[in-house]
């Protein structure tokens, strides 16, 4: 399709494939099979599948590759694979990959299963992997070797939002001729350009904001058609990670309003972040797109918005943090993010709770810290709640 398309445009229209009713909303192709006219046709298809054909829905089903390829179309990517969870796609992207012997720089500061399967699952497959402290260059320059096969690390931190410098990283990883493998959903499609800022394979969780309203369950991985066909294709389609023509079908009308809820939820997060910064209750506030974040500049240069995700320090720990918690009344106590309805989370007890005290210090999640995934809600609705949970911290 069109190559100079901007991004809302692509959002409604790329990937569409009309079948021969002509309808105008892209349809779900619920089926897992699909028919042939001929035993000849069906040899020839397994021989070689073309481009508007399908075999089998754990290989592909149209609706999913409507998806499939709008978000290419939207990261100019070359190709892209749509899995059943953003933790298949995670896996199947470091299983398709990787093999005994192999070594891996990651980020320490991970999504709990991303840690779970580059520390427990890897490794127990002879795949060597060094955890670092992402923010630092130099961290990584000393850990990368001439056979490190791949990087990984998330391009925004969950839930300390640490920005990794994705050029810095990638240029020092292509070095070595490693793989530079980023998950990138906390800084968006909208906010960021991995692929052009380096990373060779772009992951998603489309269960967050690419879905957005909290109903599905998907995943995404984009690269090059070589990798993405020849290296990832065969594993999933193998091992059953397929996402469902459903759940496809709600990411693609999720992307219809991408741009759109992502920038206003963006917007109220940095308007949250700037009236709460210096807040007596609050011991620090941090969101990427703030003069006072560490990597300000950086996240400034990387990312054209600094997300729909805020962190806030209640002075007092964990019991001050619940009290707060439990006196929010539009924002609601969950676990997703990116979802138009505003969550909070306390990760020291709940995605984090596994990790040691040690651990969870290292990665600055203090008992105080809570998550705030901003929704879509009005911006000054919202502060208010905020400020009248603080009130009675
Ligand atoms: C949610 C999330 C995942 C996992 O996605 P699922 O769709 O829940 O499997 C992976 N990485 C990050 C950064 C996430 O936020």
């Amino acid at each position: 399709m069109s190559k100079d398309w901007n991004t809302r445009t692509k959002l409604v229209h790329e990937g569409i494939r009309r079948s021969q009713y002509g309808e105008v909303s892209e349809a779900i192709f619920l089926t897992q099979g699909f028919v042939y006219d001929s035993a000849e046709q069906a040899e020839a298809r397994f021989i070689e599948v073309g481009d508007d054909e399908f075999i089998y829905a754990r290989y592909g089903n149209p609706t999913v590759r409507m998806f499939e390829e709008r978000i290419a179309a939207l990261e100019g990517a070359e190709d892209a694979f749509a899995a059943a969870s953003g933790m298949a796609a995670v896996n199947a992207t470091v299983m398709s990959l990787l093999k005994s012997g192999d070594h891996v720089v990651s980020s320490r500061a991970l999504f709990g299963s991303c840690l779970y399967i580059l520390e427990t699952i890897l490794t127990r497959y002879g795949v060597e992997v060094d955890f670092v402290d992402g923010t630092d260059l130099d961290a990584w320059k000393a850990a990368l070797r001439p056979d490190t096969k791949a990087v990984f690390f998330e391009t925004m931190s969950n839930p300390t939002l640490e920005v990794i410098d994705i050029e810095g990283v990638s240029a020092l990883a292509h070095e070595v001729g490693a793989l530079v493998i980023a998950d990138n959903v906390f800084a968006t499609p909208i906010f960021s350009r991995a692929l052009e800022q380096g990373a060779d394979v772009v992951v998603y969780s489309t269960t967050k904001h690419i879905d957005g309203q909290g109903r599905c369950l998907g995943g995404v991985v984009l690269g090059t058609r070589d990798f993405i066909r020849k290296t990832l294709e065969p594993y999933l389609k193998h091992t059953g990670g397929a996402l469902s023509p459903f759940n496809a079908w709600v990411m693609l009308k999720g992307m219809d309003t991408l741009d759109l809820r992502v920038r206003a939820s963006s917007d109220t997060a940095l308007k949250l972040a700037q009236s709460l910064e210096g807040h007596g209750k609050l011991s620090r506030v941090i969101y990427p797109h703030l003069a006072s974040h560490p990597q300000f500049d950086l996240a400034k240069r990387q990312m054209e918005g600094g997300g729909t995700v805020l962190s806030l320090d209640i002075a007092g720990g964990k019991e001050a943090a619940f009290r707060f918690l439990n006196a929010l009344e539009i924002c609601t106590i969950s676990n997703n993010l990116g979802d138009s309805k505003s969550i909070v989370t306390h990760p020291a007890t709940t995605t984090h709770q596994r990790l040691t005290p040690e651990q969870r210090a290292a990665l600055g999640i203090t008992e105080g810290l809570v998550r705030l995934s901003v929704g879509l809600e009005d911006a000054g609705d919202l502060l208010k709640d905020v400020e009248q949970a603080l009130a009675r911290v």
